[in-house]
């Protein structure tokens, strides 16, 4: 038998042990498939853990369009009151962030939905960073209601 027709044979064995398997795809957003244990996905917070020590912007290699940390109020343990900012769009999920961390304060998830309408809203402060992207998704649509 010739080499194409060989490989013909083969595709179309692939496709009929296809047929009578599971699919590989999942009926998203209802359903959605696990991803690896070492997936790096949307960064979070823990506002009670940082110290506002800004080692995490200093490792960050994509600079302050990415990560930035900011003035703001003390609380707890951040007694300076510097917190971390950051533009999720710039972020390529490096990690280096979580690794410098000294109180593990800041960390990444395996969230990967981190749609928005508007590119600004991207850029999240620290108490976006303290919450999922279901408790901001819920913020949203309630701001959304508010000012139909
Ligand atoms: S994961 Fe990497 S790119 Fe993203 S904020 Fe942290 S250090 Fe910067
Ligand atoms: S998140 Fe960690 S590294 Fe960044 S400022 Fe807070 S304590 Fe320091």
């Amino acid at each position: 038998m010739s080499w194409p027709v060989v490989r013909m044979l083969k595709s179309f064995k692939r496709t009929l042990r296809r047929l009578f398997s599971k699919p590989v795809t999942v009926h998203y957003p209802e359903e959605t498939s696990s991803v690896s244990e070492r997936f790096r996905g949307r960064i979070v917070l823990d506002m009670e853990a940082c110290i506002g020590c800004t080692l995490c912007s200093q490792a960050c290699p994509n600079g302050t369009d990415c990560m930035n940390v900011v003035p703001g109020r003390s609380q707890g343990n951040n007694k300076r009151g510097l917190w971390p900012r950051v533009n999720i769009v710039q972020c390529m999920y490096c990690g280096l962030c979580e690794e410098v961390c000294p109180t593990d304060a800041i960390f990444l998830t395996p969230e990967f939905r981190t749609s928005r309408t508007d590119r600004a809203k991207f850029d999240y402060d620290s108490i976006q960073l303290s919450k999922t992207e279901s408790e901001l998704a819920l913020e949203g649509q309630k701001e959304l209601e508010g000012g139909l």
